[in-house]
């Protein structure tokens, strides 16, 4: 009796294994497809308490120092910050939890956000767009806050992320003080 039963069983499997077999493999395509366009992610990676100032991938331009173009009109002897680029608009995140001090306009760096991170800590992301922060002064920020706009504001030839940190009121490289936090920049 047990065997017949184990026989009755075995037979439903093989019967019906294809028919359910199929249309889950259809639905699985299915699913797979449906996600054509490429969708950037909508917040930057984050390490602990910090993360990078844009999500996804992004271009670099000049690094802390570095001044390739000589004779130049606009660019300060050393460069100041890291420049980092995605397209025109993308939004520009906190890197660090603070406290924002600057939101709008400064020589040079054009509308700007600055934060106030604590023991002597200050980022900045210059060149954003106008009329596109969404912070204010006093407003506590933590990483992956939208700060704006990537823009082309201030001295600024094309749209880009100017990423500067200071320390004690004095610019320091950008690269090694994020490596520090496990967020590498390239
Ligand atoms: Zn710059």
């Amino acid at each position: 009796m047990a065997g017949l039963v184990l026989l009755i069983v075995l037979a439903i499997a093989v019967a019906v294994t294809p028919l359910v077999a199929i249309p889950l493999a259809v639905a699985g395509q299915a699913a797979s497809t449906a996600v054509t366009e490429y969708s950037p992610p909508d917040l930057p990676v984050a390490k602990g308490e910090w993360g990078y100032p844009l999500a996804g991938s992004y271009s670099t331009g000049r690094g802390f120092g570095y001044h390739p173009v000589k004779g130049c009109a606009y660019c300060p002897s050393d460069h100041l910050g890291y420049d980092m680029d995605q397209p025109c608009g993308v939004t520009v995140y906190a890197a660090g939890p603070g406290e924002v001090i600057n939101a709008g306009s400064m020589p040079g760096w054009g509308n700007t956000v600055r934060i106030d991170h604590g023991g002597g800590v200050v980022t900045l992301y210059g060149h954003m767009a106008w009329d596109s922060l969404r912070v204010d002064v006093g407003e506590h920020v933590v990483a992956g806050t939208p700060l704006g706009a990537e823009g082309s504001t201030g001295k600024s030839t094309g749209c880009h992320l100017h990423y500067e940190v200071q320390f004690d009121g004095v610019a320091i490289d950008p690269e090694p003080f994020m490596a520090a936090r496990g967020l590498p920049l390239r």
